[in-house]
């Protein structure tokens, strides 16, 4: 690649400031002018030849290596924007500008049939904020794919993105919880993302967010639930998710000894029973199952398939783990 092409592809991929100006420093710098670069690597040399000059005029001393260090990082933003470009995703159009063929970042909507976004659009948020996207760098045959099979939707959320919080509101929370203000506003987008009826997050909907531990009907998750849950009415609503979220996060040891013995304290009333607590470690037990079921699988087929049995070794050749040192002398 040369520079005359670098240059107008540079600036026509609707880049950043920074590279646009680093295009025009390369444009305007004399040792480059000198260097009459046709290839990446020419231009990496350079890139050293440009440092070196700066090197040399030790009297600009500080200032000069400055503006050198900062050319130097203009051109790496340039160099690795002109080599992401060199990816064309041929046959994919970017379904809000229109760009067509996409170049460098491809980004596939898993949970839509054909949607795509180029690296500009996908910044913008301009899709479902609920949709999940594919980043893909190396192309992708363009026929091979539309009709894989569709991520479901991981939120079902269907609060509008133009619903924010007021700042008296936001004001409120960060005053009755350990959180601040950005930390509110990005947990109103999470709670948004989850949040089906205006009542706030229902039951349901808590559960298929716990994953396979939801699946079952289990005391533990009806315990958090109804922890969240503080006035009952069978809804999260945000500041119940925000009040109860800063006591596990962030919350002081005696307000989660208090959040804890609620837990246990299944019907109320200011005890914890025998038959309370066998009943939640019960569950918790059932639930560190489902926890690990996935994980220890996974591990066992794993080494099932790294197990090299074709040579004749003793039984203890599985074992890799060095003997522990003591035992009878
Ligand atoms: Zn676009
Ligand atoms: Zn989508």
């Amino acid at each position: 690649m040369n520079r005359a092409t670098l240059i107008p592809m540079l600036i026509s991929g609707a880049v950043t400031a920074a590279v646009t100006s680093a295009a025009w420093l390369l444009a305007t710098t004399p040792a480059l002018a000198r260097d009459d670069a046709t290839s990446d690597r020419d231009l990496a040399a350079a890139r050293r030849a440009s440092r070196d000059g700066n090197g040399d005029k030790s009297s600009e001393a500080d200032n000069a290596d400055e503006s050198g260090n900062l050319l130097n990082l203009l051109f790496s933003i340039a160099e690795d924007q002109a080599r992401k470009e060199g990816y064309v995703h041929r046959g994919i159009t970017c379904n809000h500008c229109g760009t067509s063929p996409i170049r460098g970042l491809r980004y596939k909507c898993s949970n839509c049939v054909d949607f795509d976004l180029c690296e500009t659009c996908e910044a913008q948020e301009v899709h479902q904020r609920t949709h999940v996207f594919l980043k893909i760098r190396i192309p992708i045959p363009p026929l091979a794919n539309p009709r894989t099979a569709l991520l479901n939707v991981f939120y079902p959320g269907n609060r509008s993105a133009s619903d924010t919080l007021s700042w008296d509101k936001i004001r409120d929370l960060a005053h009755q919880t350990h959180f601040d203000q950005l930390e509110i506003e990005a947990l109103y987008e999470q709670f948004k993302s989850l949040a089906t009826s205006e009542h706030g997050i229902p039951k349901s909907v808590f559960e298929q967010s716990l994953g396979p531990l939801g699946l079952e009907k289990n005391l533990i998750t009806d315990r958090i639930f109804a922890f969240f849950d503080a006035d009952h009415d069978g809804h999260i609503a945000f500041p119940e998710l925000v009040a109860g979220l800063s006591v596990l996060c962030k919350g002081t040891l005696d307000e989660k000894i208090t959040c804890a013995f609620k837990g246990y304290d299944v019907d109320g009333d200011g005890r914890i029973s025998h038959e309370e607590l066998h009943a939640m470690f019960k569950a918790y037990f059932h639930l560190s199952m489902e926890l690990v079921r996935d994980v220890v699988k996974a591990m066992e087929e794993e080494m099932m398939d790294q197990f090299n049995d074709e040579e004749n070794k003793p039984v203890s050749a599985a074992f890799t783990a060095p003997i522990p040192a003591g035992g009878h002398q």
